[in-house]
């Protein structure tokens, strides 16, 4: 299938493609070093990356200060890391006393900040609108299709509860449930997730009967997703996406819309199948559980280990604690150990290279599995852990392939609000608006346009997705992944 080259084995081409990119980067960097020593002044932040550079031919810092601070002098400037910022080949700061600062006296978003973000949200949803007028009539997924759009809708009701949002979520649903194929199951790119947001649209307009019908048909793919051996467990596409569609249904319809057997069964077929590996691969010692995809061991939260790890510590899998500790613990302990000194991940068990920092591949995605074992398992290292990898994501993670959810900057800014929500630490709420503030000059970075520009987790509606949880950062939750 086209998504799934464009996410699987395309993207692992272009790991490699990227590895080697880097490495001729650093390559030439090292030379241009060695040519310039004594010339330019060089700003170095991280230890394991290329560093940025002021060169001597910029413009004086102070006449590229916004005006009413040169004028009144008094301006602090901080290079990073201790406050400021790095985009691909500049040199970011963060002048401290500047009137549009992100955060107010409380910690609060500013009221200022706030309204320069809606007034984007608006703009945004416009040439979304008018993009999606030549999107592919057919592509029903919430992953790049018009069940994510109506999940961007259903977001800004949440958040408005304005009655035109649930309107326009229920005509992108209606759209989506006409062209449901039956291949794949799962909530991001199968028919899970068309059939859970219309049951969720129809449950808030009391369609009763309507919310019923596409329940019914959710519940249906459970036989698939139990018979088909050949089924991976992913989030993407595999048994994990599945249930997150259950755990989301039950979430917002009330605790036990779907039977809490449907659930237990397709946990089950998640344990058995990574104890199996385990097994054939004789690593039951060290990590009882493993999962692969295309014959790889990814480790991220879309393709990977802890996408699935993710599902399975959620309260609503209900699976027992003795499995959790015996199984669950122990291979989540086993990813911990495989990252980077830099506080990143490698993609998969095979990949040397500490290149991707997204949430399909690296600490994006992973950071939120630690949280949730924080939460599960009560240990501080878990939590320690999180906010320590963190830092990667502060150093590297606005990135040039775009502003999406899935390999993009809005992403990786969700990082800093859920660590937000459990620690209720002002920097982590300061990284988020930064981030924001990077999707709020969107198309200006020279980014790559993704293949589907609008959508949401490659494209535009998923920069607004996140923009809009700055409203309400306490409720703050990844679309069709955190729960
Ligand atoms: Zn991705």
């Amino acid at each position: 299938m086209r998504e799934e080259r464009s996410h699987s084995i395309e993207e692992a081409q272009e790991e490699e493609e990227e590895v080697q990119e880097e490495e001729e980067e650093v390559q030439q960097q090292k030379g241009m070093q060695q040519q310039r020593r004594g010339g330019d002044a060089e700003i170095r932040c991280g230890k394991e990356e290329p560093a940025a550079r002021i060169h001597r031919s910029d413009p004086p810092l102070r006449d590229r200060l916004p005006e009413h601070i040169s004028r009144h002098g008094g301006a602090e400037i901080l290079p990073e890391p201790e406050a400021g910022l790095r985009g691909p080949g500049r040199v970011w700061f963060w002048i401290r006393g500047r009137a549009d600062e992100p955060l107010d006296e409380e910690g609060k978003v500013s009221a200022s900040f706030q309204k320069k973000v809606q007034s984007k949200i608006k703009d945004l949803l416009q040439q979304m609108e008018e993009g999606l007028k030549t999107a592919d009539p057919h592509d029903f997924s919430t992953y790049t299709g018009w069940t994510g759009i109506a999940l961007l809708y259903l977001q800004l009701h949440r958040c408005s509860q304005e009655s035109s949002h649930l309107q326009r979520a229920l005509d992108y649903v209606k759209r989506t449930l006409r062209t449901l194929n039956g291949r794949k199951v799962s909530f991001l790119c199968g028919d899970a997730g068309p059939l859970a947001v219309g049951a969720v649209v129809h449950h808030k307009l009391r369609n009763t009967e309507e919310s019923r019908d596409c329940l019914d048909r959710l519940v249906l793919l459970q036989s698939s997703v139990l018979s088909d051996s050949d089924l991976s467990d992913e989030l993407l596409y595999g048994r994990a996406g599945f249930l997150f569609a259950l755990l989301y249904v039950n979430r917002e319809m009330g605790e036990h819309t779907v039977e809490e057997s449907t659930i237990t069964q397709v946990v089950s077929a998640i344990l058995d199948s990574g104890k199996s590996l385990s097994q054939d691969q004789k690593k039951t010692e060290r990590c009882p559980l493993l999962y692969e995809w295309h014959r790889k061991q990814y480790l991220g939260a879309a393709h990977g280990l802890t996408g699935i790890f993710y599902m399975l510590l959620q309260p609503g899998a209900r699976v027992p604690a003795d499995v959790l500790s015996e199984f669950v613990r122990p291979s989540i302990d086993y990813v911990r150990h495989k990252k980077f000194r830099s506080g990143n991940f490698p993609s998969s068990l095979s990949n040397e290279s500490d290149r991707l920092v997204q949430w399909c591949h690296g600490s994006p995605g992973v950071i939120h599995t630690l949280l949730m074992a924080h939460q599960v398992f009560q240990e501080d290292k878990y939590l320690k852990e999180a906010s320590d990898c963190s830092e990667v994501i502060w150093q590297r993670g606005f990135l040039r392939k775009g502003y999406g959810l899935c390999h993009g900057t809005a992403g990786n800014g969700f990082v800093f609000l859920s660590l937000y929500r459990r620690t209720k630490e002002r920097k982590h709420l300061f990284r988020a608006c930064k981030f924001a503030e990077w999707c709020l000059d969107y198309g200006t970075h020279g980014c790559r346009i993704p293949d589907r520009p609008y959508s949401l987790f490659e494209g535009m509606a998923g920069t607004v997705y996140f923009l809009s949880e700055l409203e309400n950062p306490e409720a703050s939750c990844f679309p069709a992944f955190e729960l």
